[in-house]
């Protein structure tokens, strides 16, 4: 409520936020979190709280009136289409040189995201976080997160014969035709439940697609898991529909933070203005940095340095499609949440996720998400005139990405005598360049903040999200970003409260 004071106000629901909340609600301390996008706990009048995969509708994305698919196309049509501006669960952000999908909503980016729950190589680690202790993350924190998450490996037995792993079986026989490793990914799903969907006793999810729009059912998302028990100390309070737009110094000490609530057509019904004794800023990657970035820039925290908006990467994510034989269909049935990859890592600096493409139809397609090491680092800055954050990544610099994928695919169509998809794009292009579901960086830990995320300038101030990962992960965040906000709160915890 507008001018209430709390102890800890929590900015966002996602990965780093929920961390967050949870521990310290166990310590004792009452947080407050808020988050701009909606609860989703309400069904629509057809039953179910999120649309699915192959037909967007109002709740599919946030505030636009033209749906922005990955893929624009397919075998040749265009598939965005038109729907009403509503507060929908992924976000697709537009800059200059690329657009950044996101998750909005109570969960944040679990709500829409594949469930690859990926703990990187041992040896890979130092190159992500160089000034993180790995011995303490690898005996404690990852341990500790993938706990918290209810990350599990699909069944290999069921997986070896399940329809809807055919089109995974096929980028296994061809990436180990070409003599690369292929290897097993944890995910969040529940495979129990999807076991359940294919003998056909349980409403479908996976089965039916369901993934970029949220999943029905099957997926452990925030929701069921840290916000459950971070829900049950009693402890927490969440407000969706609201979005913080200014933290600065109260006079009292702590700080003013202003919120803005919204309906559902994105409009401002409300502000608000409450006072915290700290503030976790843990609204993703680009939420996290806007603010920063405009916070310091208008005077608002004029003491964060210099290190702000910087250090900002897209965990080299490149997408494209193989055009397969006859003999290698990939199926019609296709489950949503990826299980392998392909690791080129060391020899190529590609890792690249065996995706679905559940379009119920089959497509002879092979479709692949490569994580790559891009080397590239984009800075956000304010812009006065527009007043907004830009962000001045260049389509260009996925090249690199580009240039290691097709370490891997290049080799995979020579030995198959296969080609690229040219259909799915746009135009004719095979690269899937323009786009990122993985942002990292912008307040990047050791530099922006201390060792533990606290921001330098402004005690009581911290951040606890991607947006402290230097643009690369090797692999697919939210496993890294949560154990480094286990490891991060558990120090706060102890020191500052
Ligand atoms: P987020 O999870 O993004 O949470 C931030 C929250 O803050 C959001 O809910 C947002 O609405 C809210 N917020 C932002 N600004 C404000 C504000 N001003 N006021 C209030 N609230 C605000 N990663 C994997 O590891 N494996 C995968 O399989 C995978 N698949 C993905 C698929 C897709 C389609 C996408 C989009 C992402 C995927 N990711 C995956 C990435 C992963 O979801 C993100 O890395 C992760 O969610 C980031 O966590 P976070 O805590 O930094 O922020």
């Amino acid at each position: 409520a507008d001018g209430a004071a709390v102890p800890a106000l929590v900015i966002g629901s996602g990965y780093g936020g929920s961390v967050a909340a949870l521990r310290l609600a166990q310590a004792g301390v009452d947080v407050h979190m808020v988050e701009m996008g909606m609860a989703w706990d309400t069904p629509g009048s057809d039953g179910k709280i999120f649309a699915n995969t192959t037909a967007p509708d109002y709740r599919s994305f946030w505030l636009r009136t033209r749906t922005k698919q990955p893929l624009s196309s397919f075998l040749g049509f265009p598939i965005d289409k038109d729907v009403p501006r509503f507060t929908g669960v992924l976000d697709a952000e537009e800059f200059a040189g690329i657009t950044v999908y996101q998750g909005r909503g109570v969960g944040g980016g679990s709500l829409v995201n594949g469930g690859m729950a990926v703990t990187p190589r041992r040896e890979n680690f130092g190159a992500v976080l160089p000034t993180v202790n790995a011995d303490e993350m690898y005996a404690t924190y990852y341990p500790r997160a993938n706990t918290g998450l209810g990350v599990a490996h699909v069944d290999p037995a069921w997986w070896e014969s399940a329809a809807c792993y055919q089109y995974a079986r096929v980028g296994r026989k061809h990436a180990q035709r070409s003599g690369f490793p292929f290897v097993f990914v944890p995910n969040v799903y529940d495979w129990e439940y999807m076991k359940q969907e294919a003998t056909g006793n349980v409403p479908k999810s996976a089965l039916v697609g369901e993934v970029l729009y949220g999943n029905n059912h099957g997926k452990k998302t925030l929701q069921k898991t840290y916000l459950a028990r971070a829900a049950q100390t009693g402890r927490v309070t969440v407000s969706p529909l609201h979005r913080v737009t200014s933290v600065a110094p109260a006079a009292g000490g702590g700080y003013t933070v202003a919120i803005e609530q919204l309906d559902t057509t994105g409009a401002v019904t409300a502000t608000k203005a409450v006072t915290a004794d700290r503030v976790f800023f843990a609204a993703g990657s680009v939420g996290t940095t806007k603010l920063l970035v405009k916070l310091k820039a208008k005077g608002q925290l004029p003491l964060l340095n210099g290190e702000i908006g910087k250090g900002w990467g897209d965990n080299g994510n490149v997408m494209c499609g193989r055009a397969n034989h006859m003999w290698d269909a990939t199926g019609k049935l296709q489950a949503s949440m990826p299980t392998a990859g392909i690791d080129n890592w060391a020899a190529g600096g590609a890792f690249a996720e065996v995706a679905p493409l559940p379009t119920g139809i089959e497509t002879y397609a092979s479709f692949y998400l490569s994580i790559t090491r891009n080397p590239n680092r984009a800075a956000f800055t304010w812009n006065a005139a527009a007043g907004r954050v830009d962000l001045n990544w260049q389509t260009a610099w996925k090249q690199p990405s580009i240039d290691a994928a097709k370490t891997i695919f290049d080799k995979i169509n020579a030995k198959e005598g296969t080609i690229y998809r040219t259909d799915l794009f746009g135009g004719s292009k095979i690269w899937g360049d323009h786009l990122t579901y993985h942002p990292l960086g912008g307040a990047v830990l050791g530099k922006a903040t201390d060792n533990y995320g606290r921001l330098h300038g402004h005690a009581g101030l911290y951040v606890i999200d991607g947006a402290l990962i230097p643009g690369n992960a090797g692999v697919n965040p939210f496993v890294t970003i949560t154990a480094l906000a286990e490891r991060n709160i558990e120090r706060i915890i102890a020191a500052d409260f």
